[in-house]
């Protein structure tokens, strides 16, 4: 038989599929012969007779078959869809190991004692080993790892040639976060839970649970799950990476116990693969992560759910570009099972389909127990100004905030910027640092004395005096979260502050760390950028504050008042959970706003209204498609050369399928040296999926050496 094999070469830019000879079903893993080397490929297509004229080669050996016939069609459907490679495809479905590794298994090696070992044997001054052997002795085994790592290579080794221990191997797999277990809450589902389930186990179908902070979804999720295992069928479950919280694991642990494997960006590539054997084995029949968990290798799936279904995190806007939420419809739909959207705050985009019944709209309005949605108080910033206020916290939000640490409860304090302040200024000849590589200014971080750059991360030097001037009167811009705790430290010293944002973060586990603290209350205000505003289940906390909330209004963006909007009643739903009321404090120079006034009263639909009116007026989506060509390279001349090419063959398309189209170089030109530019445009809805179509073939026949991506509706435009 002729087989078609995507053969992965890391570093090739092109797809590369062959024929080769073999027998081998759709969907294995294989090795062949390619050059003089010995590469993994993967069978995407068997047939009877290739169009190749002269022998083909053989393959070498069939390893194993990790892609299902379901992810040989995702890997079509996507190529089509998002116009991606079949490697990029491949990649997201497959872990690295069984990409690098020709041997990867799922074996560990173990130490146990030997039957020569028993509690007499005495090992003189070898301490180590002593130790060594009576834990092995206590424990019956230890993993090999474990054993050099607590008690050293030597003593291990010793007791092995002494004959004490021996190695074996066992199937052992890593669980990540397996400690974290809660109790398992058993509820009796409120009227409100009842009558939502009722509708969405009616028949299999698109869902969307809009419920407001607190309404109880995850125990609907929970229960869409038990049916689905019930049922002899699989799930899986979306959550934003940042909201991949300790809690949410011990919800689920508790509940479904090992049936639960996790999958996000934390992990390593170890785990990975654990935890994906078990999803691909039967071990476990639950996927519950992050955006890439959307390619759980399930079979047999009987729901899928996407939390916080507006979260941008479920756009991939960096290579491989696609949008999590129409994968999770092509499952839903092979499968044969039902998608369910939650959200709060539902994109305006997904409400619009359910308003025009694609999706079926399931409502809870009400937080479960009857607390109420904390209150929100609007605070302008120019008044306080006016009333003698320079500071970053007005009057309300500073008693408010003393008065919080006093009654010994939480407090959240959220504001959209990290560093300690957004930019440096010369104040006599106006020059402001900028990345050398990036050209976007730099954002001073004061615990390590540097600028730096929050592109690329490069750090600079904190300059004394002004490199261009020489004066020494520099202007701090903007506030950032490192200057958020510093003052609160300041004005209330019983505060314990801790900060959470990319810079806390950035270790890995640091970001549970961080979290378990507060809900310890080792540390009682918490102050952080958007990685706060998500999922958190605080009981305790009792206010929360948002600074600058005009802070994503004013983007270049159609979507910035639908973010603001978000943002804002997703921090305000943090305060105030369980049998405390709460309050909530926002900052803003444009009390006015609609998005405040909205917000104010948790009034999606209204908000929604408005939005969706002043989008069909403005023609942006969903009422057309924003495209954007990017074309980025080292050399500045060829990256113009491409974009104008480009932007000349799009520009003989009718014009009657634009509503805009320009070209331009990118707000920021330059990030990591390369240099930036753009064609822009936006569709008419008719006309989009064909034009889309041959744009893609017009960028792929002229980008030539540059690299060139075709996004649509793009998260950010910088
Ligand atoms: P959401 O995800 O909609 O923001 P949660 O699922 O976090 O809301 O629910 C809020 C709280 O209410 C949680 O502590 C949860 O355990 C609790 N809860 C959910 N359903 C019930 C119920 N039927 N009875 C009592 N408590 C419930
Ligand atoms: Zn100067
Ligand atoms: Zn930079």
């Amino acid at each position: 038989m002729t087989l078609e094999v995507l053969v992965d070469i890391s570093t090739d830019d092109l797809d590369r599929v062959f024929d080769y000879e073999g027998e081998a079903s759709v969907g294995s893993r294989v090795l062949v012969p390619f050059g003089n080397k010995t590469l993994i490929g993967f069978v995407l297509a068997v047939k009877e007779k290739s169009d190749f004229n002269g022998r083909l080669k053989p393959i070498i050996k069939v390893l194993d078959q990790p892609i299902s016939a379901e992810m040989i069609k995702l890997i079509f459907y996507m190529k089509d869809k998002f116009f991606l490679r079949y490697i990029d495809v491949v990649r997201l479905l497959i872990p690295s190991a069984l990409r690098f590794d020709k041997s990867a298994s799922l074996k560990r090696l173990f130490l146990k004692p030997s039957d020569s070992l028993s509690a007499s044997v005495s090992f003189k001054r070898a301490v180590k080993q002593a130790a060594l052997a009576e834990s092995l002795l206590s424990l019956g085994e230890l993993s090999l790892t474990k054993a050099v790592e607590e008690y050293g290579t030597s003593a291990v080794n010793g007791l092995i040639e002494k004959g004490y221990a021996v190695k074996f191997e066992k199937e052992l797999l890593r669980i990540p976060f397996k400690d974290e277990v809660a109790e398992n809450k058993i509820v009796k589902l409120t009227d409100e839970q009842k009558k939502a389930l009722e509708i969405i186990t009616e028949s299999e179908g698109l869902y969307l649970l809009h419920g407001v902070t607190g309404s109880g979804k995850t125990e609907i999720y929970q229960r869409l799950i038990e049916r689905a295992l019930s049922n002899n069928k699989t799930a899986i479950m979306l959550v934003p990476e940042i909201s991949l919280t300790p809690q949410v694991l011990k919800i689920m642990r508790a509940r479904f116990g090992s049936d639960v494997a996790i999958l996000h960006s934390g992990l390593s590539d170890g785990e990975r693969f654990d935890e994906w054997t078990r999803l691909k084995n039967g071990e476990a029949k639950i996927a519950v992560g992050a955006r890439s968990a959307v390619f759980a290798p399930l079979s047999n799936v009987g729901i899928i759910i996407i939390d916080e279904e507006h979260d941008s995190s479920y756009i991939s806007d960096s290579n491989p570009r696609f949008d999590t939420r129409l994968i999770a419809k092509f499952r839903a739909e092979y499968n044969n099972c039902s998608l369910v959207l939650g959200s709060a705050t539902p994109d305006v985009e997904t409400y619009k389909l359910a308003d025009e019944g694609k999706y079926k709209l399931v409502e809870m309005p009400n937080r479960i127990s009857g607390s109420h949605l904390p209150p929100i108080e609007i605070v302008s910033m120019a008044n306080e100004i006016r009333n003698g206020n320079n500071g970053i916290f007005s009057y309300a939000l500073t008693d408010a905030l003393k008065s919080t640490v006093e009654r010994n409860e939480k407090a959240m304090i959220f504001i959209n910027r990290r560093g300690f302040s957004s930019f440096i200024m010369c104040r006599d000849c106006g020059y402001i640092p900028v990345c050398e590589e990036c050209d976007v200014s730099l954002t001073y971080h004061k615990d390590v004395e540097k600028l730096k750059c929050h592109y690329c991360g490069r750090a600079y030097a904190m300059p004394s005096r002004c490199p261009k001037c020489g004066s020494l009167n520099i202007k701090h811009g903007r506030t950032g979260t490192q200057k958020v705790k510093e003052e609160i430290e300041k004005s209330i010293p019983d505060a314990k502050v801790i900060r959470m944002d990319n810079d806390t973060t950035a270790r890995k586990g640091s970001h549970f760390e961080i979290l378990d603290k507060f809900s310890k209350g080792e540390a009682n205000v918490l102050v952080g950028t958007q990685m706060i505003a998500k999922g958190h289940d605080f009981s305790d906390v009792t206010l929360v504050g948002i600074l600058d909330a005009d802070f994503s209004l004013y983007f270049d963006d159609y979507r910035s008042s639908e973010r603001t909007f978000q943002l804002v009643t997703q921090v305000a739903g943090r305060a105030g959970r369980a049998d405390k009321e709460g309050k909530v404090i926002l900052q803003t120079f444009s009390p006015n706003n609609y998005v405040f006034r909205f917000a104010k009263n948790y009034d999606y639909k209204g908000f929604y209204a408005k939005e969706i009116n002043t989008r069909l007026v403005t023609k942006f989506p969903p009422f057309s498609v924003i495209v954007r060509v990017l074309c980025t390279g080292e050399d500045d001349k060829l990256a113009f050369e491409t974009v104008k090419n480009i932007y000349l063959k799009i520009k003989e398309l009718p014009k009657d399928n634009f509503i805009y189209l320009g070209a331009m170089r990118s707000p920021i030109n330059k990030i990591k040296n390369k240099i930036r530019y753009q064609v822009l445009m936006r569709l008419k809805c008719e006309v989009a999926d064909e034009t889309i179509k041959i744009i893609h073939k017009i960028v792929y026949e002229n980008k030539g050496k540059t690299n060139c991506f075709v996004e649509l509706n793009p998260q950010s435009l910088n």
